[in-house]
């Protein structure tokens, strides 16, 4: 059975989850967003891609857009930026500010929002915010092998607007000195490496060289030392999921990273990356649909990094 029947039997087994679990509301376009798309996409070390169903709409990468902004981050820094931000799992939501507190403004991991914050600040370093993310969309543009990428920018204007949560968590951080520039600048990188509008086709190439140790298989070129690559995949298994990452490294068995569009990047190592789409979240943030796909996937294709 070729590849490509085995996506096309994935998504017809799983096709009874699309519409269910409920959409991010608290971000103005996504409370709009079709619970009924599902779009699974997979590039493969030999670079073919093979896509089923709303592999080609484009949607807002959310928190996806953290794990770039990490291997950037790292590749200016080094082990320097763990002095900022920690490595443990969170096993709280994405926006939480409780361990903030009691950990002192130095956030658990850099796949949580305040975590994230932290990073970007870090990225942003001695620039403005423009420039840090045209080094970020380039970045992107360079791993997907597009230079169409951008960014939602009203997308972002409006969840900033909107963003009494992360506004609180940038200044909690800032009190602690844990940011170097001001919160504003810091938010304003934030929102919009979350609206940089991506395809599952675009996303599954971006993420290719997390499974080939930092190497792009398709162009040969190093995007990150192997060191780093395995790192963060690392990290995507034991917190890219939010408080479901526990369930979701046991259910499916790969690195990844779910955000709240309903998107999941999955690396799957020596043999691609996936990247599904669907709206619907469960009660953690993933894609309810997403994280099935993953699951039927691996059972057939035998990708746990557990075997
Ligand atoms: N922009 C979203 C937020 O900051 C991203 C959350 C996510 O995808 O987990 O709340």
């Amino acid at each position: 059975m070729s590849f490509q029947d085995v996506l096309e039997e994935v998504v017809a087994d799983i096709s009874a989850y699309r519409g269910q679990g409920k959409v991010a509301a608290y971000i103005p376009t996504l409370a709009r967003a079709d619970t009924s798309k599902l779009g699974v996409a997979a590039v493969l070390g030999d670079g073919k891609s093979h896509a089923v169903g709303d592999t080609d709409e484009a949607f807002s990468i959310q928190s996806v857009a953290y794990v770039f902004t990490l291997a950037l981050a790292l590749q200016h820094h080094k082990s320097a930026l763990w002095n900022h931000v920690g490595r443990e799992p969170a096993g709280s939501p994405v926006n939480s500010i409780i361990q903030l507190e009691m950990e002192k403004g130095r956030p658990r991991n850099p796949l949580t929002a305040a975590g994230s914050l932290v990073v970007c600040d870090q990225l942003i370093g001695r620039r403005s915010a423009d420039e840090a993310l045209e080094e970020l969309l380039q970045f992107i543009r360079t791993c997907a092998g597009d230079d169409n990428i951008a960014v939602d920018e009203t997308l972002a204007m409006s969840e900033s607007k909107a963003g009494a949560l992360n506004r609180s968590l940038a200044y909690f951080i800032a009190a602690f000195g844990n940011l170097q520039n001001p919160v504003e600048q810091v938010l304003s990188f934030y929102y919009r490496q979350c609206s940089i509008a991506m395809t599952c086709r675009q996303l599954a190439r971006a993420a290719l060289f997390l499974a080939f140790d930092g190497t792009d298989p398709v162009t040969g070129a190093q995007v990150t030392i192997p060191s780093r690559s395995r790192r963060i995949n690392a990290l995507m298994l034991t917190a890219g999921h939010y408080d479901n990452s526990g369930d979701f490294a046991f259910r499916v068995g790969l690195p990844g990273k779910s955000s709240v569009s309903g998107a999941i990047i999955a690396i799957a190592p020596g043999h691609g990356a996936v990247c599904t789409w669907s709206p619907g979240l469960n009660a953690a943030g993933t894609s309810l649909a997403g994280a099935m796909a993953l699951e039927r996937l691996v059972e057939r294709t035998g990708w746990s990094i557990f075997v």
